[in-house]
């Protein structure tokens, strides 16, 4: 039984480019091609020798429950209950918004594993920035820029390990 991994996470913190990154180039590319959705939802990603299914919890922007959290959750709810690990992202740049923590608290009750992930860390000011993310209670935050490429190769090992 192959393992799910589940990325959540508020709308622009690099869910999408974080999913592109584990699954890889070649998947990757086929997204992009006419009439394929460019926003890909699912995926296999190989991350150290382990093929896991990968999900990316697109769509929050369409309408939905009209609070942020409240589409963030909706969008969530069900790739949550069938994770075996939640990456849960937020954007070092911006900080801790209120959306984040209220998300945080909820997820924190799905009794998943979760490992918070805070993407945009490029640089040194960005490796500052991602341990604000400690206050989410949620443990030790893992700086990465999935745009860059910095720490997604530690990333890997941290999911693979926690599986
Ligand atoms: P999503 O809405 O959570 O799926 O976020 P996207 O993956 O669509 O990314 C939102 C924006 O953040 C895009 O403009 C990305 O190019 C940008 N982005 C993603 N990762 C990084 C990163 O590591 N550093 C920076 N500076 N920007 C990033
Ligand atoms: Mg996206």
């Amino acid at each position: 039984q192959m393992a799910t991994v589940v990325i959540a996470g508020r709308p622009n913190v690099g869910k999408s480019t974080i999913f592109n990154r584990l699954v890889g180039r070649r998947q990757a590319l086929v997204a992009d091609q006419p009439g394929v959705t460019r926003d890909r939802k699912e995926g296999e990603a190989t991350l150290r020798g382990r093929t896991v299914r990968l999900i990316d919890t697109a769509g929050l922007e369409e309408s939905g429950p009209d609070t942020l959290f409240g589409r963030m959750r909706a969008s969530s709810e069900q790739a949550v209950q069938t994770a075996d690990l939640v990456l849960f992202c937020i954007d070092a740049r911006a900080g801790i918004t209120p959306a984040d923590e209220h998300f945080a608290t909820w997820l924190r009750r799905q009794n998943r594993p979760i490992l918070l992930v805070a993407n945009k860390a490029e640089g040194k000011a960005g490796a500052a920035a991602a341990m604000e993310a400690f206050s989410l209670g949620l443990g030790t935050p893992i700086g990465i820029s999935a745009e860059h490429g910095d720490g997604i190769a530690d990333l890997m090992t941290m999911i693979v390990d926690a599986l």
